[in-house]
């Protein structure tokens, strides 16, 4: 299988014509990669992507849980299948910390994803304090039994799961905050086996663990040769074209 590669572009950029430029640059860099691309720009950006873009596919960064209604400021799961969107980012640390989202929030969100026929990318990390403390798997563990709860095992095949530790997320190389390919590969194995305890080893053959959390292109093929890690969440590095097309060459 394709290494799944997804940028994750957040709240960038500030104007339509600066997102333009991106996807032009992207567009004349991509024609040639191996690996399967997702980008995820903000909202207001998507058919953009959609109308610019042969060789990538379209994610989104967030949703709502219902389908319509009296919910002001939310886009629902429909509305994004309609824009082409395939992949959906959910429990975002960033939705978490500065959003207040909770586990029973996003376990809704990944329903109506998967409801909708689209594939949910849930993320999961623990802080530094919960690393010091020792609690990494614990916590990993009680987010995604909560989170998939009521997930159906047919539903599994559409499941993408990012461990994305908080203190490695957005850090500067020089801080010395970066996961170790060996740490991120321990845990996409913790993950694959939690959901195999869950949803029985047949469930999960086709799930794919990703990693993100300060990705570039130096440190990028690290992660990228683990079998385990079926792929990259990038954030940072994929406003920089260059960057991430220098990333997407490594494969
Ligand atoms: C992210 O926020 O999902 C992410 C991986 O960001 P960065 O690559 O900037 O650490």
């Amino acid at each position: 299988m394709k290494k799944l590669i997804v940028a994750n572009w957040k709240c960038n950029p500030t104007s339509l014509k600066e997102a333009q430029k991106m996807l032009l640059q992207l567009r004349s860099g991509i024609k040639k990669t191996k690996a399967e691309v997702v980008i995820c720009p903000p909202f207001c950006y998507l058919p953009l992507v959609s109308y610019k873009m042969l060789n990538v596919k379209l994610g989104a960064q967030n949703c709502f849980w219902e389908q319509n209604g009296p919910f002001t400021g939310e886009i629902s799961a429909q509305m994004l299948k309609d824009l082409a969107v395939q992949y959906v980012i959910l429990g975002h640390s960033e939705r978490i910390m500065i959003l207040g989202e909770t586990n029973a929030m996003i376990a809704k969100k990944v329903k109506a994803v998967l409801n909708s026929g689209l594939m949910p990318i849930i993320c999961v990390g623990e802080t530094l304090e919960e690393k010091e403390q020792g609690k990494t798997f614990q916590v990993i563990e009680k987010a995604l039994r909560e989170i998939l709860q009521g997930i159906k095992k047919q539903q599994m095949e559409k499941v993408i799961i990012a461990y994305e530790p908080l203190w490695a997320i957005s850090t500067n190389q020089n801080n010395h905050k970066n996961c170790s390919p060996d740490d991120a590969l321990t845990m996409a194995l913790y993950i694959k086996k939690l959901a195999s305890e869950i949803f029985g080893k047949k469930a999960i053959q086709t799930l794919r663990v990703l990693y993100g959390g300060s990705v570039n292109v130096k440190n990028a093929l690290y992660y990228l040769n683990q079998d385990a890690i079926s792929g990259l969440l990038v954030g940072g590095a994929s406003l920089n074209i260059k960057e991430f097309l220098g990333i997407l060459s490594l494969i």
